[in-house]
């Protein structure tokens, strides 16, 4: 694995049905069937944590555990950097064609933006252009990006876009 470093990542779910969730605080939401975004940081090391979120077993921590309860983990993409980027990237990708913020405060409970959670309306491969502009666009620069999806055992198998 190597040594881990700071960065944010967007982390794609698919829902196959619509489920209603206990979302900690939050109380009870509805979700509809589609592929979420999740938008997070972890400035502590990037790779552990999306690895966490990719491991079938685990305790409901982050409001997204409960969405990765009931969703599948398609896909994630990683940008190494030591700047917060989450609210940023779920702010520009709100603006996104066919994407939207779903229930209000998910994800926020520390910064009180709107919300770190996406629903995109169409297949995700319709704005994957669009969510890679986002990306090419970070005022930094993406330092480094990663795309793939986890293993079955959770361990990352990440292919990795060379920019
Ligand atoms: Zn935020």
């Amino acid at each position: 694995m190597g040594q881990d470093r700071p960065g944010s990542y967007l982390l794609f779910i698919a829902l196959d049905g619509p489920v209603r969730l206990r979302v900690g605080a939050l109380g009870e939401q509805d979700f509809p069937a589609g592929t979420y975004i999740y938008c997070g940081s972890a400035l502590n090391g990037l790779r552990a944590r999306v690895a966490r979120h990719l491991r079938p077993e685990r305790k409901a921590h982050w409001h997204v555990d409960h969405l990765l309860a009931q969703g599948q983990p398609v896909g994630a993409l990683l940008v190494y950097s030591e700047a917060r980027l989450e609210c940023r990237l779920a702010e520009e990708l709100s603006h996104l064609e066919g994407v939207r913020r779903h229930v209000p405060g998910f994800g926020a409970s520390d910064c009180h933006c709107p919300g770190h959670l996406l629903l995109c309306e169409e297949p995700v491969q319709a704005v994957g252009g669009a969510i890679q502009g986002v990306l090419n666009g970070l005022q930094d620069g993406p330092l480094e990006q990663r795309q793939g999806q986890g293993d079955e055992d959770g361990t990352l198998a990440f292919r990795e876009t060379a920019r």
